[in-house]
């Protein structure tokens, strides 16, 4: 029997592929040549999603529900800016880089192909943790400082019920 360490390689390594089958898809041009690419069904536009939602698990980190619900705009502009960033090249060779396991790194490289699940999942937690009131009050120990608490409040005052008299 597999252990939990060799299933999780095997889920990557069979990640890794369906991502690579997808990505020569997603290179095609729409067959149907739809304006619509979020809607298309053709093969190339489905692709295109799949790949992009591939991507999503990446980002979830150990509350995801607070990155949509509108109520935490810091830590969902925190994770939105990484992720922009991340997304931009090859996000896991990215990830790699920032871990140090770049080509170049010897041992690092050898043990880890590419940055797993879990580290993932720590990256991105640790991201949106800089943004709550505790990881602000670290940023602003090192000398950060928060400039947008009045377009935090528009958005999540816009968003709870209104006070009753
Ligand atoms: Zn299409």
């Amino acid at each position: 029997m597999k252990s939990r360490t060799e299933q999780l390689h095997t889920i990557e390594r069979e990640n890794d592929i369906l991502r690579a089958t997808l990505a020569r898809y997603a290179s095609r041009d729409c067959d149907w040549s739809s304006e619509d690419e979020a809607t298309c069904e053709c093969i190339a536009c489905t692709a295109t999603r799949t790949l992009k939602s591939l991507d999503d698990w990446r980002f979830q980190a150990s509350f995801p529900e607070r990155l949509v619900n509108g109520l935490h705009p810091r830590e969902a502009a925190h994770v939105a800016a990484f992720r922009k960033y991340m997304t931009g090249g090859d996000a896991d060779e990215r990830l790699a880089g920032i871990l140090g396991w770049t080509e170049g790194s010897g041992f690092m490289k050898q043990i880890h192909d590419w940055p797993s699940a879990r580290d993932w999942y720590v990256a991105v937690a640790v991201v949106q943790w800089l943004a709550t009131n505790v990881g602000m009050g670290v940023l602003e120990a090192a000398g950060w400082k928060y400039t947008r608490f009045d377009e935090d409040r528009r958005q999540v005052d816009a968003i709870l019920p209104q006070e009753l008299p």
